[in-house]
């Protein structure tokens, strides 16, 4: 098993795309995500390796913990259980959904004011953008400033796979250093973002 569980999941954080978290900060903001956005992280840590049961303790966790949007736990079970059951493809036809390309992310109607889905690069204004890019800690003006030139070009997954580089960069050459292979390909995938950042600290 990938070890991922509802307690340990904040230290992956860092391993994740600007889209997922987003998606995570939002969910602790507001302890709820609106519809597009459940379907968009709950499928990505899916695919990461948050089993079933971990994954329903996690939102649980998340919907009913204290604070503003808070619920209660009856409200959780009645109203959200199934749905997240679903993506697992414990209900329903029992399909497997897989999680989504960033093709299919960008595919889906853009979030409005109060939802964090979609993909950022091309969902956030720049000043938006270049706030969260520098949380991220990119601060060098020059790269901060190519990445946002792409992104207003519409070259998403190319300002995510820059980011990738900027932000992994001594990962990177560390591993290089060693001998092993670094998969410089662009980023078409929230969890390629993420496999390839958990490969790097090896
Ligand atoms: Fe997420 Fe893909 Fe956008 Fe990167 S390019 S933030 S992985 S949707």
């Amino acid at each position: 098993s990938s070890g991922i569980n509802a307690e340990n999941i904040s230290q992956f954080v860092s391993d994740m795309p600007l889209c997922m978290q987003r998606l995570m900060e939002g969910l602790q903001m507001n302890h709820h995500l609106r519809y597009g956005g459940r379907q968009e992280l709950s499928l990505f840590l899916k695919g990461i390796g948050l089993n079933a049961e971990e994954a329903l303790k996690f939102w649980q966790q998340q919907f009913t913990a204290a604070g503003p949007g808070s619920m209660t736990m009856e409200k959780f079970n009645k109203e959200y259980r199934y749905n997240f059951r679903h993506s697992y493809g414990l209900e329903g036809g029992h399909i497997r959904y897989k999680p989504w390309d960033c093709r299919t992310i960008l595919s889906k109607p853009a979030p409005n004011k109060s939802e964090f889905h979609g993909c950022p690069y091309r969902d956030l204004r720049r000043g938006e953008l270049s706030f969260q890019l520098q949380k991220l800690g990119l601060v060098d003006d020059t790269r901060l400033g190519e990445v946002l030139d792409l992104s207003e070009k519409g070259e998403y997954q190319t300002a995510c796979t820059k980011v990738f580089e900027l932000v992994n960069r001594d990962k990177i050459d560390s591993c290089l250093k060693q001998g092993l292979k670094v998969d410089e390909s662009s980023i078409v995938h929230p969890n390629q973002y993420f496999d390839r950042s958990r490969y790097l600290d090896q």
